[in-house]
């Protein structure tokens, strides 16, 4: 899978995606992440990428034609998913990522400022995705967000012990049982006795058990969906 950035940050995408799972990956050869900084695309010699908005106002806009043509320097397929990382997009939720996932490619696009020209909008991007209902100053965060969301999924990705078979949204809209490792009495607050018995269909109803009540009581908005 390869992700395509555009951005004018491409140094915040570059050193993120070089860390962690997502580095193993990319050195694996699973996940490619490819930063194309828009500025190299600027209409004149002092590098503009952005102006006034027509109409007035604080900020500033980027321009259409050096994300066009940054765009246009890609040799994508014509199905390829192009997201613009936007707080008026979809929330992404895992079901999305987990579509995703099954990509060859996706073109990512990263605003700043007030955000891109409506008409790169219109021209080009299929989808707006948002992380949450806040705003950020730039789309390179939630780029990141979405790339190692997606990633994580790919299969091979994740080594077994990280597995993300069971975790919270993976199945049904129930988050995932607590965790408990060494040692079994921290500050006198023991481990659950059951996962310790060793019976793995009792622990197994116990963990399906945990998981309905924490979703009841920390997210009880995902039983209603
Ligand atoms: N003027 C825009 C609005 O009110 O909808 C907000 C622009 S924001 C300051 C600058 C850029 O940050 C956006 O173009 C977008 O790429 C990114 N961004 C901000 N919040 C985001 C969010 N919640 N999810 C994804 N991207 C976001």
């Amino acid at each position: 899978m390869t992700f395509h950035v555009l951005t004018l940050f491409p140094e915040m995408i570059r050193e993120f995606a070089t860390h962690s799972i997502l580095g193993r990956a990319a050195k694996a050869g699973l996940v490619e992440v490819k930063p194309l900084n828009i500025r190299d695309f600027a209409i004149n010699k002092h590098g503009q990428v952005d102006d006034a908005p027509y109409g007035g106002g604080a900020g500033m806009v980027m321009m259409a034609q050096p994300i066009f043509d940054a765009f246009s320097s890609l040799s994508t397929t014509q199905n390829t998913p192009v997201i613009y990382l936007s707080p008026q997009g979809h929330v992404l939720t895992q079901a999305r990522a987990q579509q995703l996932s099954q990509e060859k490619e996706i073109i990512l696009i990263c605003g700043h400022y007030e955000g891109l020209d409506e008409r790169i909008i219109e021209e080009i991007v299929t989808e707006e995705i948002s992380i949450g209902d806040y705003v950020l100053t730039g789309g390179e965060p939630a780029a990141c967000v979405l790339i190692d969301a997606v990633s994580r999924l790919i299969p091979g990705v994740l080594g077994k012990e990280e597995s993300h078979q069971n975790e919270s949204f993976s199945q049904s809209n129930l988050l995932e049982h607590p965790h408990y490792t060494r040692p079994p009495i921290f500050r006198g607050r023991e481990v659950p006795e059951i996962l310790l018995s060793g019976h793995h269909g009792n622990i197994e109803k116990w963990r399906q058990e945990e998981a309905i009540r924490r979703t009841k009581s920390k997210r009880p908005d995902l039983l209603k969906i």
